[in-house]
């Protein structure tokens, strides 16, 4: 048997040896981005059908096996497969196909759907979120097949509906009808990505874990009465004194893996005085100073520390001379992900104490916690040799103060690492940002997002 052994093993070196020639594929994959960034799949109503026709033709053109899954004919899913030896399960990627709305009047250089390619950038909406993932997924599959490159794990391609705005036809009908067909080890999918700065790729960033979206309603309650008569008992007076009471209370703090290790990766790669405040987090002695500089300075930071509340809604009254017996305010809550959202309420009635405020836990538009993922796994491994490789980079793990549908496959315990192609620090503060009204991508980003993607699965789903 040995003899022919060789010839195999010669043909794998081989196949993982030649590099595939990106200046041939950087044009394919263009013509593509600027194809699925063309189609409108804006959510509501999201039409991802549009997305997914599209899909589908690549990938049987390739002749990869590709399914519709669909729930909702108009809100199509595509699922992929390339098979593997079954020595390891499955790596899942997956990008989402449709992106939030746009205000058209806004986008007056590009159009929204217009792929315009303008200096080195291409302008539309999910350019960045989420298109950029999509293609490289894509990309990565036909890449794959072509190449022939021997798998341990079956690879799993995703082109998901529904993440901007309803989940329920996309990952919940995926996670909840069709995981045999999506179940793995691992998934790559959205929401981290390499800083430049200065045009220079300065760190990258990967997702392990995220905040769960929680919300409250502080429902006060009073007699009503005539505004010329002021009663103590008005409620909206004790709703704004609940309100501001509740906005003045810091949780407690709280780190776990992946953000204690975001804090200290961070410090290694900032200022001096950034860093001190980053490592003065973790030293019990400075904690309060630092995470007061943070509550004024870096909001994303200070979300990181603990379960948030922020009150967003604010309703009551009628009539200038009507004193309302119902006021009510609705609080965005985002729960650290171990958080006991349950006793979480209580604490936050004790700091309330007033018998008048009720708190009612709000439940739509929720995601599942889940434990982060692991930052000792070979897939994360994987992922931040492939960030070194392709960019010269360091990598370091972040949380999510938003949400994203990985929530749903870290809850089946998935390990789910999310990353992103390559943003210049400073586009976002000059509103070319994702959901911005001139969302834009580097158009080197998107190539260079291809060949990262790559690098990663081939080295999480190759023969070893
Ligand atoms: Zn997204």
């Amino acid at each position: 048997m040995r003899p022919l052994l060789l010839p195999a093993l010669f043909a794998t070196l081989t196949a993982l040896a030649q590099p595939p020639d990106w200046s041939k594929i950087n044009p394919e994959t263009l013509r593509h981005f600027q194809a699925l960034v063309q189609i409108d799949s804006t959510d509501p109503p999201g039409n991802e059908t549009h997305v997914a026709d599209y899909v589908k033709r690549v990938l049987d053109a390739e002749g990869i096996p590709a399914v519709i899954a669909a729930q909702d004919p108009a809100r199509a899913n595509v699922i992929a497969h390339l098979k593997g030896n079954g020595a390891r399960r499955p790596l899942l990627i997956m990008g989402h196909s449709d992106t939030v709305r746009v205000d058209a009047a806004k986008w007056t250089t590009f159009g929204p759907f217009s792929a315009a390619r303008s200096g080195g950038f291409i302008y539309g909406r999910g350019t960045l979120d989420d298109k950029s993932d999509l293609v490289a997924a894509l990309m990565t599959m036909l890449i794959l097949k072509r190449s022939g490159v021997p798998l341990d794990r079956d690879v799993i391609f995703v082109s998901e509906v529904g993440e901007e705005a309803s989940t329920g036809p996309g990952i919940e009908y995926l996670v909840n009808q069709r995981w045999g067909d999506i179940d793995a080890e691992f998934c790559l999918a959205e929401s981290g990505g390499v800083r430049r700065r200065a045009g220079q790729p300065f760190y990258a960033t990967v997702e392990t874990t995220e905040k769960q979206p929680k919300a409250a309603r502080l429902i006060a309650r009073g007699p009503a009465g005539h505004g010329s008569r002021p009663l103590r008992s008005n409620a909206v007076v004790h709703l704004a004194k609940a309100v501001a009471t509740i906005a003045a209370w810091e949780p407690p703090m709280r780190l776990n893996d992946t953000t204690r290790t975001y804090f200290e990766k961070l410090a290694a790669v900032s200022s001096p005085e950034d860093a001190q405040r980053y490592r003065d987090l973790l030293n019990p002695q400075k904690t309060a100073a630092a995470r007061e500089y943070f509550a004024s300075n870096d909001p994303n930071a200070f979300s990181m520390l603990h379960t948030s509340i922020s009150p967003n809604i604010f309703q009551a009254g009628y009539q200038v001379n009507v004193i309302p017996s119902e006021a009510e305010a609705t609080l965005d809550i985002r729960a650290l992900p171990d958080e006991n959202i349950a006793a979480f309420y209580d604490q936050m009635r004790k700091v309330i104490n007033d018998p008048s405020v009720e708190l009612v836990p709000d439940n739509r538009n929720q995601r599942p916690g889940a434990p982060p993922s692991r930052l000792d796994s070979e897939a994360y491994r994987a992922v931040e040799l492939a960030f070194r490789k392709v960019y010269g980079i360091s990598t370091i793990p972040v949380m999510s103060t938003g949400a994203t549908d990985m929530a749903f496959l870290r809850a089946k315990g998935m390990n789910c690492y999310g990353i992103g192609a390559m943003v210049d620090q400073e586009d976002a503060a000059k509103g070319y940002g994702a959901h911005s009204d001139q969302e834009r991508i580097l158009e080197e980003a998107v190539y260079k997002h291809v060949e990262l993607f790559w690098e990663a699965v081939t080295s999480i789903a190759g023969r070893h």
